[in-house]
């Protein structure tokens, strides 16, 4: 196809995730066709080759163009591309990777629920634990904390779960069964001489003083990413997970762990539970089990949860849950093929390796500029914050979209970074297989970036 009956058929036909609609209506909002990829670059229609420094959507973790994968998928698809997962069904492909991934979770897990995304594996998370508390007799402890700038997905239950203002604006949401509680973002805590330990003990007790609001036998459980995402890569303060968790545990609320990102090695760990020493009672699982290659998605239950809807079968019947797609024979596939090769080629701790390379030079590179405020991340996740004013921690008018347009000179540069949606936040998240060359490229473009913008 020509390139301006792509452009006209895109325009016409096309409505795509997150669309920023004034644009679209004003004509403003082009798509890069992205039509190959191998390692950790992508090649568009132009022929330009860009290094994804944002591994698609943190998401194609082993990096482009794995035959291994795209092997096991046709083999796959050839021998069998379709059978359900309900009870009583199962194929190769899906049960060898519920094994893997058992083997992988942290001791205490004991099954895994597949699903397609991360959105629906958080909504089968919240379903599963309003079942579990109705088999205990406590139907009115239904609610989800969840934390502002947290991200679980953009359903109608997810969408809640989700703190950021875009996801709940114009769509009635949050629902009613999901409060917010304060941000772990140590740069952005209220009073700028607290000490880190002080905004751990300023969390714990503003959660403290919500359970106690809402009432503890109202609240379910509490979701939380070991390290906040897509609300602008923010590791926890130290401390953090270890003043929460005997808070959960203290008013006998379950801890959901959303590793969409961190599952699989992103953080130099297998999970990131293991990271920051987590012991959910839930664990969510999506772009890394498979790194894209197909959708799938899971939801870890523990073997304390597992034992409770194990009582509810006999009494109800089988658990009225369950997609069509659940443990698709070729994203199962994926995953056990995508699985493998993470081991093989020892990307859990090439990520923690060269992924403290990066950070160390991305802090380097930029933490003295005038307008850094910080440059943070662990692991594979780095992020660089713009400011207008460093000392007063002043942040730029959004109408001057300065993160967007250091992003888009990155990219000008063949390097692709993320303009993080919650301020002006430069993200990184490259594929797990990144070498240091490729962070220094990744550094050296993000340097002249933002000096290109801000001077
Ligand atoms: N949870 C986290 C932590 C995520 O980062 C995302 C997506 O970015 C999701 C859930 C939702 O996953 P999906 O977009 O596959 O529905």
């Amino acid at each position: 196809l020509r390139n301006d009956q792509l452009d006209q058929w895109d325009r016409e036909n096309f409505f795509h995730p997150s669309t920023h609609l004034a644009q679209h209506a004003r004509g403003e909002s082009p798509s890069r066709i992205v039509t190959g990829g191998k390692g950790v670059y992508i090649e568009d229609r132009d022929g330009k080759t860009l290094l994804d420094a944002f591994a698609g959507l943190y998401c194609v973790n082993v990096g482009y163009g794995r035959t291994e994968i795209a092997d096991a998928i046709a083999e796959q698809a050839r021998e069998l591309a379709y059978y359900h997962a309900y009870v009583g069904h199962g194929t190769e492909a899906s049960i060898t990777l519920a094994k893997m991934v058992l083997d992988r979770a942290p001791d205490h897990m004991s099954k895994v629920y597949f699903g397609l995304g991360g959105s629906d594996a958080n909504e089968t998370n919240v379903k599963l634990i309003w079942y579990y508390n109705n088999i205990l007799g406590r139907p009115e402890k239904k609610k989800i904390v969840s934390r502002w700038r947290g991200y679980h997905g953009s359903g109608l239950v997810t969408g809640s779960l989700t703190g950021l203002k875009a996801f709940h604006d114009k769509f009635d949401l949050p629902l009613s069964q999901v409060v917010h509680t304060e941000a772990p973002c140590y740069y952005r805590r209220p009073d700028l001489a607290m000490s880190e330990a002080d905004f751990v003990g300023h969390c714990a007790a503003e959660l403290e003083s919500l359970i106690e609001r809402e009432g503890a036998d109202t609240i379910a459980a509490f979701i939380g990413e070991p390290i906040l995402g897509t609300g602008g890569i923010v590791p926890p303060p130290a401390g953090y997970w270890a003043a929460i968790q005997p808070i959960l545990q203290k008013h006998d609320i379950l801890l959901i762990a959303d590793e969409v990102v961190t599952g699989f090695g992103r953080l130099g760990s297998m999970f990131g539970s293991d990271h920051y020493g987590l012991k959910p009672d839930i664990i969510t699982i999506a772009k890394g089990l498979t790194s894209a290659y197909a959708p799938l998605s899971g939801s870890i239950v523990s073997d304390k949860v597992w034992k409770v809807l194990e009582q509810g079968t006999d009494e109800n019947g089988p658990i009225g849950h369950g997609w069509t797609y659940s443990a698709h024979p070729i994203g199962a596939a994926a995953g056990v093929a995508n699985l493998k090769l993470i081991d093989e080629l020892g990307l859990v701790e090439n990520a923690g390796r060269v992924g403290a390379y990066l950070n160390q030079a991305m802090a380097d590179a930029l933490a003295g500029h005038a307008h850094v405020g910080e440059v943070r991340g662990e692991g594979m996740l780095c992020a660089v914050e713009l400011v207008e004013d460093k000392d007063k921690r002043a942040f730029f008018d959004p109408g001057r979209k300065i993160g967007m347009g250091v992003a888009a000179a990155m990219a000008r540069s063949g390097v692709i970074a993320r303009a993080m949606p919650q301020g002006d936040i430069i993200g990184f998240a490259p594929p797990l297989c990144l070498t240091e060359a490729e962070a220094d490229r990744i550094v050296d473009v993000a340097r002249a970036a933002v000096e290109e913008v801000l001077g």
